[in-house]
């Protein structure tokens, strides 16, 4: 396989092609022809395998497909990660990946001042990255509305439960629309994180590397 063969839009494929992006790695070949139809996805994956953009190029392509300027203070795709620096990663990727789109893309984050997370969102973003705990503290000052995701990406699950943030995710979950595509990426799938995918996800496919 190669990236011409998942029907990405061009702007996307250029820009994996700048990036050097030439074969996908197995999640990804295994991800995105899933992801790119709107079914949720259980994959199992360590870091390093390229599960971010199995996560990233289906969500741009299918953004692209209704391109709606976000509501103020909302996001259409949220993505929950463990710590500051894999979010800054993932966000770094979405930046790499949307070269083209003009995207908008933001990230909150705990450990920093909140003013500037509060500015980013007052106009609306199309990708928020963001840990747990800051989201629901953006949420409950009414920084942040969570009614207009479409998309949800849970990465690192088994790390985010490892440091507590089952209840901030259950929290954050419960205000998402139920009509949302959701991809969650655990390195393990104890029972625990089973529990929580089998709440969060509606006919998942399950895909391991
Ligand atoms: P990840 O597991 O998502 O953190 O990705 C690990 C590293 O592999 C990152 O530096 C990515 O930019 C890179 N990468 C991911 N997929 C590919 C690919 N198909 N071809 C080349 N590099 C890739």
């Amino acid at each position: 396989t190669s990236f011409q063969d998942f029907g990405l839009a061009e702007t996307i494929t250029r820009a994996l092609s700048e990036e050097n992006y030439v074969t996908p790695t197995p999640i990804q070949a295994q991800t995105i022809p899933i992801a790119i139809t709107g079914r949720d996805v259980i994959g199992i994956a360590q870091t390093g395998t390229g599960k971010t953009a199995s996560f990233a190029l289906p969500i741009l392509h299918r953004l692209l497909e209704n391109r709606v300027r976000p509501q103020p203070k909302t996001c259409r795709v949220l993505v929950l990660s463990p710590t500051r620096e894999l979010s800054g990663q993932i966000l770094d990727s979405f930046t790499a990946y949307g070269r083209h789109l003009r995207l908008s893309a933001t990230l909150a984050i705990g450990g920093v001042p909140m003013g500037r997370q509060v500015r980013a969102l007052m106009g609306g973003v199309e990708v928020l990255v963001a840990t747990p705990g800051r989201l629901l503290d953006l949420v409950q000052g009414n920084a942040l509305k969570l009614g207009q995701v479409e998309f949800l990406v849970l990465d690192e699950a088994d790390r985010m439960l490892d440091m507590g943030f089952i209840h901030d995710i259950r929290k954050i979950v419960a205000k998402l629309p139920h009509r949302r595509q959701t991809l969650f990426f655990s390195a393990t799938m104890p029972k625990d994180i089973a529990d929580l995918a089998e709440h969060m996800l509606r006919e998942p496919a399950r895909v391991a590397v």
